[in-house]
């Protein structure tokens, strides 16, 4: 058994995962079982993405209303 970073739950967003040996390496959640793991870097990446958007959104706004 082996933790596993940069890695997070895609069903309960926990980062205690383990890689299954019994399951053929399988990253599996600690907390709920579920195989479904999503990379933390790209939901990072795409939160950063999503707030710069509402930033951008937020100027535009300000431009019109002024
Ligand atoms: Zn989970």
């Amino acid at each position: 058994m082996q933790n596993v970073s940069n890695k997070i739950c895609g069903m309960c967003g926990s980062s205690n995962l383990i890689s299954d040996r019994s399951l053929g390496g399988k990253i599996v959640c600690v907390k709920c079982g579920s195989s479904f793991i999503r990379s933390k870097g790209i939901l990072y990446s795409r939160n950063k993405n999503f707030y710069y958007f509402l930033l951008i959104l937020l100027v535009i706004l300000l431009v019109i209303i002024f």
